[in-house]
């Protein structure tokens, strides 16, 4: 075992050779005076002696460096020398009370109780140091009161043997109270393991000894999924329980082998140990991480509630290309990351490919903040064609030219819009640019029956969300325009917050927009949804349509949706459609409007009208 307090151990040994060296000098100058210098000068030579070996103790301790058994002799090495300083100190004593010199008795006793209240004070942090050395300097005192043989002789044997019975209970209570604060240091206090600061220092060892090995090890990063969801619903106190289940079974996994910590809130790490190769340290790593998954998984009961939770796990592959803990920790977070992207209950080895999209997704976010005022957002508008070919409608979709990066794809910037928040203004800019193209076109004679934007979550439960639609589409627009508005909402937004979604569709609707469910069939489809919402309109996913000619599955799945909407009464679009074929069929399987390149690709906003007037004057002729 490691002493905990190696530190602190450390940090005396200059204080003990100060001690010890200058009062020493006092001996040497009494030996002197008495005419008995030689004993004190042999004894302030062995002084100096151990106080050298101290100092080269001292000086080489380095706790980044040092492995655990660099440690362990280190720690044996500043044992010997608090022994020999103590030891020289008890021999003085015995030295200088064997004279017939009661003056030199009385120093002696003094400095003896001196060194004692030194050692407890000094070596609290070590049982193994201070039991041993107060008694060897109290016992000696005891012998010399009880052989001066009279009564106060055993009066003052006894209180100098009550006084190391106190020195040990100062000591211990030191000790106790030390071992305490070390252990809340170092263990998080709702689980009882290993916390953030023991696993991040834990961790910079076993880099440090994997540079110097050149072995290999890893970390897995498990933050739980929807964690917080529960926590929201059903009190902190089933969280916290929950947590405290999900330790004990991961601990049940990591066991000996691997360091389990908690990072904090619903972040674990598990430390490997070290493996000669990368590929054993990563099968190890996916062995662990696997079993730790399926374990997690199987579900919990907590006072009344049966509960079920995943995790999303990255694994990042220590070797001795980095000596830095940070490095490899955020490897993992990446890993981790994206393994919830791709849909959590996951695990995802950090990869370079990872980082340089993490790396995009920085710069994506850092300049999308000043997209907006620097003009750089532009809207356009995709038409939609009905059977006779004629338009009827658009989508506006939003277009990003950034000066630093070029041409930004929505399906890039939206996603980090809406977890930074940026969403919100780019939604009021979209919509309050749409509304005024929309006016524009009905004065300029483009007539269409429907007018499409995106909706995102975040825009849409927004506080503000229902009285900015109000407000801009009673400065832009009328109400016979504003029938025309279609929503486009995910489905995969709807899933949490069905009520809040359906009561800001019915006070929207009031105004005469309608909604329409976008990438129908591609996320948690549930037809309870869409009963439940007041829907005008079914999207049919352009993944569905892209290769129907040549699956068959695509082609079940367009006609279960075909299906489902005429069940529900709502307007089909499919969107997405390339070729004639495509088109062809989308219309002839009950599509009521088909969007895609085969009739054009989004248009700015005087290429829409351009194209609107050609067209519609080609039907004329
Ligand atoms: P979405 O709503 O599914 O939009 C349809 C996407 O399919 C558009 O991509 C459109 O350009 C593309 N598309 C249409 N027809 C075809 C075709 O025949 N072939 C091919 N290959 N693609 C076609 P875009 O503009 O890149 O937008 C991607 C996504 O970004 C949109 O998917 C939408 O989810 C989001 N988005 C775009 N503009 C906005 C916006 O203003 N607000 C919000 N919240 N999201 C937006
Ligand atoms: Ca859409
Ligand atoms: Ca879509």
């Amino acid at each position: 075992m490691i002493n905990p307090f190696h530190n602190f151990l450390h940090k005396q040994i200059p204080v003990l050779m100060f001690l010890s060296l200058f009062p020493g000098l006092g001996y040497i100058g009494l030996g002197w005076l008495y005419g008995n210098v030689y004993p004190a000068l042999i004894w302030y030579i062995m002084i100096l002696v151990s106080s050298v070996y101290g100092y080269f103790v001292y000086k080489r301790y380095d706790l980044t460096a040092f492995d655990s058994s660099l440690l362990q002799k280190n720690y044996s090495s500043m044992r010997y020398f608090y022994y020999s300083q103590f030891v020289l100190w008890a021999i003085i004593f015995v030295l200088y009370t064997i004279t017939k010199i009661y003056e030199l008795h009385y120093i002696a006793i003094f400095t003896q109780l001196g060194a004692s209240v030194v050692a407890t004070v000094l070596l609290a942090s070590d049982k193994k140091l201070y039991y041993p050395i107060i008694a060897l300097m109290i016992i000696p005192l005891s012998i010399y009161f009880f052989i001066i043989g009279t009564w106060y002789g055993y009066v003052l044997c006894i209180f100098s043997l009550i006084f190391m019975g106190v020195l040990f209970y100062g000591a211990t209570s030191s000790y106790n109270l030390l071992i305490k604060t070390h252990f809340q240091a170092n263990h998080d206090s709702l689980t009882g393991i290993k916390n953030r600061h023991y696993v991040i220092e834990f961790l910079q060892k076993v880099i440090n000894k994997i540079s110097k090995s050149g072995n290999f090890s890893f970390i897995l990063l498990i933050d739980l999924d929807h964690f917080k969801t529960i926590n929201d619903s059903l009190g902190h106190d089933i969280g916290d329980s929950l947590l405290i289940d999900v330790t004990k079974r991961m601990q049940s996994i990591a066991n000996n082998e691997n360091t389990l910590g908690r990072l904090g809130g619903d972040e674990f790490i598990v430390i490997g140990s070290e493996y000669n190769s990368e590929k054993d340290a990563l099968k190890q790593a996916m062995a662990c991480a696997d079993k730790l998954l399926q374990k997690i998984k199987t579900h919990y009961k907590i006072e009344q509630n049966y509960l079920s939770i995943s995790a999303s796990i990255g694994v990042s592959v220590i070797s001795d290309k980095c000596d830095e803990a940070s490095v490899f920790i955020k490897e993992a977070d990446i890993a981790m990351y994206e393994a919830k992207e791709r849909g959590r209950n996951g695990i995802l080895v950090f990869n370079e490919d990872m980082s340089k999209r993490v790396q995009q997704h920085l710069e994506i976010e850092r300049y999308l903040h000043f997209a907006l005022q620097n003009s750089e957002i532009q809207l356009n508008y995709q038409p939609q064609c009905n059977k006779e070919h004629k338009i009827v409608g658009c989508e506006v979709l939003m277009r990003w030219n950034s000066k630093e990066l070029g041409a930004v794809s929505p399906a890039d910037f939206i996603p980090i819009a809406e977890q930074t928040g940026i969403i919100i203004e780019l939604g009021h800019y979209t919509l309050q640019e749409s509304f005024k193209t929309l006016a524009k076109w009905d004065k300029n004679a483009i007539e269409l029956e429907q007018f499409s934007v995106n909706i995102s979550i975040r825009q849409m439960f927004h506080p503000n969300f229902i009285d900015d639609v109000i407000s801009l589409s009673e400065k832009y627009l009328n109400p016979s325009l504003c029938s025309k508005l279609i929503f486009e909402i995910t489905e995969s937004m709807i899933a949490d917050n069905i009520d809040m979604v359906i009561s800001i569709m019915q006070t929207l609707k009031q105004i005469g927009i309608r909604f329409s469910m976008d990438d129908f069939g591609t996320g948690y489809s549930s037809l309870s949804y869409l009963k439940q919402l007041p829907m005008y309109e079914l999207k049919i996913d352009r993944s569905f349509v892209s290769n129907l000619e040549n699956s068959s599955d695509d082609r079940e799945m367009i006609s279960i949706i075909k299906e489902i909407a005429r069940r529900f009464n709502l307007s089909i679009v499919a969107e997405g459609a390339e070729t004639s074929k495509q088109m062809q069929y989308l219309f002839d399987e009950g599509c009521d409007i088909v969007q895609g390149y085969f009739f054009s690709k989004p248009k700015t906003k005087e290429e829409f009208e351009q194209f609107y007037i050609t067209s519609s004057n080609l039907k004329k002729i």
